[in-house]
């Protein structure tokens, strides 16, 4: 599903060149739930922002689902992101101006999806999260926490193939933090969604069937 080879992206400061990945190779599989580690700073995000088309590599190939990304261009890029990618992001990322219903609603109208159709999937999200209370409130009008589900009912609603998550738990407490996780992995076991999580937590890492340890821009492998 995945291949990078050779990925570096770099940054220019004063005429320095400081690396946030080097030299990255790897594949995923479909149906892999990878969890990715390493401290702050290491460039886990920046990865999963370039496996997931947010963002670009300077150096090296990839390919997703069979097609080489940096030759396309940025339109049929988003196509492929829509209809295949879910993301977590971080800090949420939410539409400050719609409503919680209508930002989990927001992937299905880049679908054919009716009207109504939609409404029961939102609906079942609510449900599913438990906020449907919250559905006319506003982002600025959520805690963290509430936010981060918002984000994630988002991510999951058009049934993604790929789903890529930034510490989807980082805002949540213990028990909503299990709770989600044990939904990822139902998602990867029984609906064989691919996942791919950045976290710094083992329990969650663990839930995953592969860590890859990220130290300094490079993926770092076991001795
Ligand atoms: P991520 O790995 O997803 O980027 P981080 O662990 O880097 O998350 O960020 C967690 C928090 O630590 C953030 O608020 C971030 O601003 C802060 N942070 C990031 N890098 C560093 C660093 N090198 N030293 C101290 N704090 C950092
Ligand atoms: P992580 O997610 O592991 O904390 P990041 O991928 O967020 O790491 O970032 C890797 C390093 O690159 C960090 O030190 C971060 O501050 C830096 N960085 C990320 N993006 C940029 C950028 N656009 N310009 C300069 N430095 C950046």
């Amino acid at each position: 599903m995945i291949a990078l080879q050779h990925i570096s992206k770099w940054v220019t400061n004063g005429g320095l060149r400081t690396f946030l990945l080097k030299d990255i190779n790897l594949q995923i599989e479909e149906g892999e739930f990878v969890s990715i580690m390493g401290p702050s700073g290491s460039g886990k995000s920046t990865l999963l922002n370039v496996i997931g088309m947010l963002d670009d590599a300077d150096e090296g190939e990839y390919n997703f689902l069979g097609q080489s990304i940096h030759t396309m261009k940025e339109k049929q890029r988003s196509q492929l992101y829509k209809a295949h990618i879910g993301f977590v992001f971080q800090a949420y990322h939410l539409i400050d101006e719609l409503t919680v219903y209508e930002n989990i609603e927001t992937p299905l109208l880049y679908q054919d999806t009716k009207s109504a159709e939609r409404k029961a999937m939102v609906g079942d999200m609510l449900d599913r999260f438990n906020i449907v209370g919250k559905k006319d409130l506003f982002p600025n009008q959520l805690s963290g926490g509430q936010q981060q589900l918002v984000g994630i009912a988002r991510s999951l609603i058009a049934s993604p193939k790929l789903l890529l998550a930034d510490e989807p738990t980082g805002n949540l407490n213990s028990k909503q933090g299990e709770e989600i996780m044990d939904l990822f992995k139902q998602l990867n076991e029984e609906d064989g969604v691919t996942i791919i999580q950045v976290t710094h937590s083992e329990k969650n890492a663990a839930y995953g069937n592969r860590i890859i340890n990220l130290l300094d821009g490079r993926i770092e492998h076991p001795r």
